[in-house]
């Protein structure tokens, strides 16, 4: 988001009721779980309109008006659905769209549990898909059916970035009356809004870099009234998978530093992709804004920045060549996740015993490094001793 006046009053205002709690700069927790009314035309009010009316914290939340209201606003779109996960978010958005019978095309390389809900959960309600190779839009085309409902995407993908161009997508499912859904937890509506593309539904592991500090697991879904409304209705509410009170406020507090966190991963892990890029001990790295990364033009079109998630691919003989460098890093965690205060790093190595009949769709050598909030100099230096250190 390039207006930042605009990025500001949402981050610290927008949605915000500070005179109905006494002026607090931060709304309180509403630990409740129903809001009484004072009569019974207002129960019955209440009921008509869960969605926008404290009446059950199933629905509504006051906490939770609020981040919704933020983060539809930083989308770009009309409204907002928090769930208690990214992966509750993304079966949210895609049931809602699906019925049993309909055919989804999906890159061949999402998140691992997006691949698994297309794949196999969604075959046991009669929903089937296409895999395609996301890089070139015309795939996508190519895959469509006759019951083709949803075109699903994930540009930069979260392992070996892959770039979709996404107006070329959506210009594809407008002509066919398909609904576009991605996965934009890697970017942030800071550094990619593809809203503005066409795009109709945006999906998020708050988890990631909304949240911001590896504090919480949640999710968000934003996209126009005439899509979330009935989601809300006919698969929210069903589904129950809500963002605790406490985890939206903590959601809510991410966000206030929004800004600052992806403008510093961002810089360093440009830094740090430069550094490991012309290192004799690293063969490739999988940045999206190198220039020489296969699908950089399309992501400089439609991206601002790139942000703190990249992969490298080490040019080692062996596993236990990878395992020796990972472990001799000291300010990188050996974990899961992405998106947090604190510098990662993952290893394809730890997905299975052996390199041997590596059956992954992604290099045996690659090593998915997360920047946090360390300074570039503290991490080139510890890679520099990893990547040069004997035996
Ligand atoms: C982590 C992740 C998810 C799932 O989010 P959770 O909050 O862990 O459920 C979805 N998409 C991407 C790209 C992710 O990295």
């Amino acid at each position: 988001m390039e207006n930042k006046d605009e990025l500001f009053r949402i981050l610290f205002h927008t949605g915000e009721a500070r005179e109905s709690y006494f002026g607090a700069v931060n709304p309180p927790v509403f630990a409740t779980s129903n809001f009484t009314a004072p009569d019974v035309q207002s129960l019955r009010s209440r009921i008509q309109d869960e969605f926008r009316y404290p009446f059950y914290t199933r629905g509504f939340h006051p906490t939770q008006a609020i981040v919704r209201q933020k983060l539809a606003a930083l989308e770009e779109t009309e409204d907002a659905l928090l769930t208690g996960s990214g992966s509750a978010a993304i079966a949210l958005a895609v049931i809602s769209v699906l019925k049993a019978g309909d055919h989804a095309v999906i890159p061949t390389k999402p998140y691992s549990w997006t691949h698994f809900l297309f794949h196999t959960f969604l075959a046991r309600y009669g929903v089937s898909c296409t895999a395609v190779d996301p890089t070139n839009a015309q795939n996508y085309r190519n895959a469509i059916q006759a019951n083709t409902r949803l075109l699903y995407l994930e540009t930069p993908n979260s392992m070996t970035f892959e770039i979709t161009d996404m107006q070329a997508v959506t210009s594809i499912a407008r002509e066919k009356g398909i609904v576009t859904i991605i996965d934009n937890s890697y970017s942030t509506p800071l550094f990619q809004q593809p809203a503005r593309w066409g795009v109709d539904l945006v999906v998020h592991s708050a988890t990631k870099y909304l949240g911001g500090h590896s504090d919480f697991v949640g999710g968000v879904v934003c996209g126009p009234k005439v899509l979330i409304d009935p989601m809300f209705r006919n698969d929210f509410m069903v589904l129950g998978g809500i963002l605790s009170p406490e985890n939206t406020q903590t959601l809510l507090k991410g966000l206030r530093t929004l800004d600052l966190r992806m403008n510093r991963v961002s810089e360093t892990a440009e830094k740090l992709a430069t550094y490991l890029n012309q290192h004799p001990g690293v063969q490739k790295v999988y940045h999206p804004f190198l220039p020489e990364f296969s699908g950089s033009s399309v992501a400089k079109r439609q991206m601002q920045r790139a942000s703190g998630l990249f992969s490298i691919a080490l040019k080692a003989q062996s596993f236990e060549e990878i395992e020796q460098i990972v472990n001799r890093l000291n300010h990188f965690f050996l974990a899961t996740s992405w998106g947090g205060y604190e510098s990662l790093v993952f290893p394809a190595a730890a997905f299975r015993e052996t390199a041997e009949n590596w059956d992954m769709a992604i290099p045996w050598n690659l090593v998915r490094i997360s920047v946090g909030l360390e300074d570039a100099d503290v991490l080139i230096r510890d890679w520099k001793n990893a990547l040069e250190a004997n035996g």
